[in-house]
């Protein structure tokens, strides 16, 4: 039974954890919340998720895990609305989130904010409430606007926001070098307000499986090479420069590779639903390798360990990402991942040891390296065992959330809250009679 000492009130205003992963607006951000806090439940943390309510049959509260409940806010309309449509939403998310708290007299410790505009919310909640915000902003208006230009349809007002949440908030979390660079020197962030505190993995979720089982279940040949990408289906995710490297593969060196697309909004392969996906297609059309590649739609969480492990090799190559849980997922399946040098992705994939990077929108380099690993299954086995270590070293959620439980606390004692002691201290007892949390009494 676990001990309650703490309340910590996520706000992620677009990215729930119940949400179906790999479409538009649905990724890395939902899988940090849900792994997150249940680790986090094991330390101690009950962890509420204040998300957006996107359908009116979803309950005010859910229990997610134990010691993790998600609440759904009501903000805006009650069914999916584009993420980058959300703003004007922001002052309806506050005031719910200030109606939860007085109608089921809750109270929380402290807010982690996910993203730029549940940071928003939570410095006007920290204005009214004093509670301490820590920030983890999952991607930056500065870095998107560089990248996408005139094809970014943030808000106007995010660089603003993002400015004022660096300004005010009592600790940021940047995933990567790349990330904490971009807050230093974009946004004017002090060294010691920044814990760089890269995400997890589920390493059981995510394990190394048995190729040929693999291949098997999903209908591959046994024999052929086979190239993977996992993710959503976005033009920045550029899996048009894989199609064309493996375009260039098969042309060229008359490597027969195949190659599985893994994503998209529905478990189908639709272009209407996902456009990227038509625009994918089509590519592959054009480059002749359309019988080469096979394009799944969406898949589950639970089912892609057979994805990466019927792969020889996981490929990645945006123009920019912020952190990329997908190279860790190919990873902690035992898989060499190949990956464009931006980002988190420089940071997670150790080059010539657990795989190789590559300059983003460069096909050319990347079939050169897509040839060398496929025609040497010494170093590929070499370099996805060496992964699998690298992650059960560096990046389980276990250890993300010791690492953010310290920020939590160094927060708390900096914001004067005292250390709580199990058994003595009132609040979480009484907490725990309203929210039905276990607390065992010293
Ligand atoms: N994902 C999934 N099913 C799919 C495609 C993607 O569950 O069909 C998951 C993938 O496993 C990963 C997340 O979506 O956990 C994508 O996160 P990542 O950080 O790689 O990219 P982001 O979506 O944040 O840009």
């Amino acid at each position: 039974m676990h001990e309650y000492v703490r309340r910590i009130a996520f706000i992620s205003e677009h990215a729930s954890p119940a949400a179906s992963l790999g479409g538009e607006d649905a990724g890395g951000q939902n899988v940090y919340v849900d792994d997150l806090s249940r680790q986090l439940s094991r330390l101690g943390y009950a962890v509420d998720i204040f998300t957006r309510r996107t359908s009116p049959d979803q309950p005010v509260i859910l229990d997610w895990a134990p010691g993790v409940r998600i609440v759904h806010l009501d903000a805006g309309p009650p069914c999916p609305v584009a993420k980058d449509q959300l703003w004007c939403w922001m002052p309806e998310l506050r005031d719910a989130f200030l109606r939860f708290l007085a109608e089921k007299h809750a109270w929380y410790d402290l807010i982690h904010a996910h993203f730029w505009m549940s940071g928003w919310v939570a410095l006007e909640l920290k204005r009214r409430l004093g509670i301490p915000v820590v920030q983890t902003f999952h991607a930056l208006g500065q870095t998107k606007r560089r990248h996408q230009g005139e094809a970014d349809t943030s808000p106007p007002a995010r660089l603003a926001v993002e400015h004022a949440i660096v300004q005010q908030a009592d600790r940021l979390i940047a995933q990567c070098p790349a990330e904490r660079q971009e807050l230093i020197h974009g946004y004017g962030a002090s060294c010691k307000q920044i814990t760089m505190l890269p995400a997890g993995v589920d390493t059981e979720l995510f394990h190394p499986v048995d190729q040929a089982q693999a291949r098997l279940r999903l209908g591959l040949d046994p024999s052929e090479p086979v190239v993977v990408y996992v993710g959503r289906i976005l033009p920045r995710k550029d899996v048009r420069n894989v199609l064309r490297a493996v375009a260039l593969l098969v042309r060229r060196l008359g490597q027969p590779a195949r190659m599985l697309v893994v994503g998209g909004e529905t478990p189908e392969p639709d272009p209407q639903a996902t456009p990227e996906l038509g625009a994918l297609q089509r590519l592959a059309a054009e480059l002749g390798i359309i019988d080469r590649v096979i394009f799944t739609g969406r898949r589950p969480r639970s089912e892609l360990a057979w994805y990466y492990g019927a792969g020889d090799v996981a490929v990645t190559t945006p123009w920019y990402e912020p952190f990329g849980l997908t190279p860790l997922e190919a990873m902690a399946c035992g898989r060499p991942v190949i990956g464009s040098a931006v980002g988190g992705i420089a940071f997670t994939v150790q080059p010539g040891v657990t795989g190789f990077l590559v300059p983003p929108r460069d096909p050319e380099a990347l079939a050169w390296r897509l040839g060398q690993l496929l025609v040497e299954p010494n170093l590929r086995a070499r370099m996805g065992d060496a992964a699998r270590l690298r992650v059960e070293r560096e990046f389980t959620w276990e250890r993300a959330a010791r690492q953010t439980a310290l920020v939590y606390e160094q927060v708390l004692a900096e914001a004067g809250t005292p250390a709580l002691t199990p058994g003595v201290d009132e609040r979480p007892r009484r907490l725990s009679k309203v929210h039905g949390l276990h607390r065992r009494v010293a």
